[in-house]
């Protein structure tokens, strides 16, 4: 199997990584949600996912309010439970 998948970089790391390793998301309008496939969208690497240090600077720099916050943190659980 060629390894010429494209790669991307992991938002709050700036790690480089596969594309297919990395989850996408969407930020709009102070809220992060899955890729819907139109729009801005950025990656996040399996590490930082699971960085609360990480995510919390996310969130930040998002501006994302404590309930939105809180939103983007569960959806980040979930994604682990899933696999
Ligand atoms: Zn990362």
């Amino acid at each position: 199997m060629r390894k010429n998948e494209p790669i991307r970089m992991c938002i709050a790391c700036r790690e480089r990584e596969l594309q297919s390793k990395l989850i996408r998301l969407q930020q709009d309008n102070h809220k992060i949600f899955p890729y819907t496939g139109q729009g801005r969208s950025f990656y996040v690497c399996d590490a930082c996912r699971n960085d609360e240090k990480k995510i919390k600077g996310l969130t930040k720099r998002f501006r994302l309010s404590v309930e939105e916050s809180e939103q983007f943190v569960k959806y980040l659980k979930e994604l682990n439970k899933n696999g």
